[in-house]
């Protein structure tokens, strides 16, 4: 193979021509690209972000850019082979590479369809509620959120070219924010293989990605208050980026996430003949085949009942035993070579400090030849688990990371001991609490969280579905306290807001309903002849409203509607238990008020409302009683323009108003936003 140069792309053009470092494949040692000599003009680059990057991405709003994003994820799916030919050179295996490469897509998918449930159209996030600062309704206050107009910096680990990148560009990307990528020089070629699809995609607004290869030289020194740093990486790269002056005096935001020393518990109520004993054994194993143990998320120690110690060892070291080891391109192996000759010789010393505080119970190395290659030219490294016969009383088992197959068993005498040893990661990702216990579970969950960013409980039920121990997911927070570095990442649209600056706005009901671009109570209101059902999408605006006429509830009516319910509940039929309940007489139920607000607003013609589907928010403030008169109040609320058409080619947005129902005395009786479906008026042409 002819070995590219890997250019950095900065500021709109591909830079470096000479070659510099050579990179090899993890399992033949044979080079396969070379990084690129000089170092590019960071100023420039930072500049063409804050300038180009910017202005495109907020050309887009936060629905459009939710359809970039799935449209990226698109054609990355479409391209993925070309990711997968270069995955093989990091010594990963296809399943590895699948979670690399299409765990990195499925984020992308997964950021865009979460952003276009979520997020509104605009770049203003209203991030509520509205607090009144007033008695009279004419002061209040509420938050947004914001693009920062900055640059994200995003430094990743050798381990996942393709989703390290992926998961921390959809956020910052969604979020208006222009990035820089800096993958791990080891593995760089693959992420320069993803970052060349992506911009060949010719989906990304110009100046949104830029890629630096090899040192980022004085990019951070250069970062100002609006930017933002993530980094996954080492412990120790982390506290030293973090200390950087410029960032210190500038207050960039520094998200990390670090290594840290995951740990497992089997829980004292788990028996040998349980299922949860074997799928804890299985899961361990997993941890430590796939990726060849280099994740951050992956087990290193093992916490077991004393009691339970043989017969796990026994288990686990059959099943290390059986593993088939070798050139990832074999399809038989279930193990490549560790990343590179640098994480060989770390993950030897690494091992090296722990085998000299524990046993060696199982020796991979002792028994297994590489599947397809000789050892001498590729990264590999032999599965081997330890046992620590007093780990609280050995501090270097719960310090020492071996970033590689290598994992170490903990006996332990009950659970407060247990948990007292995962504790000693001081900070971790994860944790894996194997029980069929749920008081189990809730007490060692409650300890265990202080000091853990996930923890999976595993049982016989979870299994089936389970997505592992060693999988962060889109929707649910990654990264850990203390030594896994204090950050947060995923998450949901948490992570979006990491990019996002919030600010507090106070003023008029008025003014903040302009500022959030959503009606807020007490704001001017538009009130037209027209019907606001009656209004294609594009019409209607926001803080139209409709006062309905009047109605007054009768015993016939809670009658009715309790027959054809069949809610027969005693506040609305037993006169006496309703006269001692704290309202003193029989109440219309909650959903005929519900209903007849909407017989009260509906505009029953065919029209452009499509469809309602659901509400939000619903309160029964007050009780209806025999005799009161309710009348409602809807207000266009919000609008969401998520660019859908319905099956024929129409065009739609979503609609959500304000509903409020008062009685006679102009009191709240109930409160809540509904959705609706509403059809725009240039069909088929959204
Ligand atoms: P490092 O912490 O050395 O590097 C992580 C990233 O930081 C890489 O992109 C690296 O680039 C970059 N970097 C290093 N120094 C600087 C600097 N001064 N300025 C800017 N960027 C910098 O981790 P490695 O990837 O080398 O892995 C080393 C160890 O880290 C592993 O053995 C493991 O223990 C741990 N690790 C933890 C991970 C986690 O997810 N928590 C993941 C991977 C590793 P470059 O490669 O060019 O030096």
């Amino acid at each position: 193979m002819n070995a590219p140069i890997l250019q950095s792309y900065l500021a709109g053009q591909w830079f470096g021509s000479e070659p510099a470092q050579a990179l090899l494949d993890a399992s033949s040692g044979a080079v396969i690209a070379h990084t690129h000599a000089g170092q590019g003009d960071f100023e420039a680059a930072l500049h063409h972000a804050r300038t180009a990057g910017v202005r495109g991405l907020l050309a887009l709003d936060f629905q459009q850019r939710a359809g970039a994003l799935k449209a990226l994820a698109k054609y990355l799916s479409e391209h993925k082979e070309t990711l997968y030919e270069w995955s093989l050179y990091t010594g990963a295996t296809r399943n590895d590479g699948w979670i690399d490469i299409e765990g990195g897509i499925g984020t992308l998918f997964a950021y865009a369809s979460m952003a276009a449930q979520e997020l509104p159209a605009g770049n203003v996030v209203h991030e509520g509620p509205v607090v009144p600062l007033g008695k009279q309704g004419h002061f209040a206050g509420s938050h947004i959120l914001v693009p920062r107009e900055g640059v994200a910096v995003h430094i990743d680990a050798f381990n996942f070219p393709v989703w390290g990148l992926l998961e921390k560009f959809a956020p910052s990307f969604l979020a208006g924010m222009p990035c820089i990528a800096k993958p791990a020089t080891a593995t760089s070629y693959l992420t320069w293989a993803l970052v060349r699809l992506m911009l060949d995609s010719g989906l990304l607004p110009e100046g949104c990605l830029q890629l630096v290869v090899g040192s980022t030289g004085d990019l951070l020194d250069r970062l100002q208050g609006q930017d933002a740093v993530t980094f996954t990486g080492s412990a120790a790269t982390a506290a030293k980026l973090r200390a950087n002056p410029a960032l210190l005096a500038r207050g960039v935001p520094f998200n990390a996430e670090a290594d840290s020393l995951n740990s497992a518990i089997l829980a004292p109520d788990v028996e040998q003949g349980d299922a949860e004993f074997e799928l804890f054994a299985r899961e361990v194993v997993r941890e430590m085949r796939v990726k060849a143990g280099q994740k951050c998320t992956a087990i290193r120690r093992i916490l077991v009942p004393r009691r339970h110690l043989d017969a796990l060892t026994a288990n686990l070291g059959a099943k290390l035993g059986a593993l088939r080891i070798g050139d990832p391109r074999l399809p038989e192996v279930q193990m490549g070579p560790l990343a590179s000759k640098d994480q060989q010789r770390d993950v030897g010393e690494a091992l090296a400090r722990l085998r000299a505080c524990c046993n060696t119970v199982f020796d991979g190395s002792v028994q297994t030849s590489w599947a397809g290659v000789g050892a001498e030219q590729g990264a590999f490294f032999a599965p081997t688990l330890l046992s620590c016969a007093r780990p609280a009383d050995v501090a270097a088992v719960h310090d020492v990371e071996v970033f590689g197959p290598v994992s170490t068993l903990m006996p332990y005498d009950d659970l407060d001991q247990a948990l007292a040893l995962a504790a000693r990661g001081q900070g971790s990702l994860v944790a894996t609490l194997a029980t069929r216990d749920p008081q189990t579970a809730a007490f060692a969950v409650r300890r265990a969280a202080v000091h853990h960013g996930r923890i999976l409980v595993l049982d016989e039920q979870a299994a089936k579905e389970s997505t592992g121990h060693g999988s962060p997911l889109p929707a649910l927070k990654h990264g850990g306290p203390g030594r896994a570095g204090g950050g947060e990442e995923l998450g949901g649209m948490r992570a979006v807001k990491h990019y996002l600056q919030r600010a507090a706005v106070q003023g008029s009901p008025t003014m903040l309903a302009a500022v959030v671009g959503e009606y807020v109570r007490g704001a001017r209101r538009i009130e037209t002849e027209v019907h606001p059902f009656r209004r294609h999408f594009e019409e209607l605006q926001v803080g139209e409203s409709l006062l309905t006429h009047r109605r007054t509830v009768t015993e016939a009516d809670i009658v009715n509607f309790g027959c054809l319910s069949g809610d027969h509940f005693y506040m609305h039929f037993d006169d006496i238990a309703a006269r001692q309940s704290p309202f003193g007489q029989r109440i219309a139920h909650g959903y005929f008020v519900l209903s007849a607000a909407a017989g009260l607003f509906v505009s029953p013609a065919p029209g452009p409302v499509l469809a309602n589907y659901g509400l939000d928010t619903l309160r029964f403030v007050k009780p209806v009683r025999i005799g009161d008169t309710i009348q409602a109040r809807l207000t266009c609320k919000r609008k969401i323009d998520r660019r859908k058409t319905d099956a024929q080619g129409r065009g739609q947005g979503v609609v959500a108003w304000d509903v409020e129902v008062r009685n006679q005395e102009d009191e709240l009786v109930a409160s809540y936003d509904i959705l609706t479906l509403v059809a725009k008026h240039d069909e088929g042409t959204s």
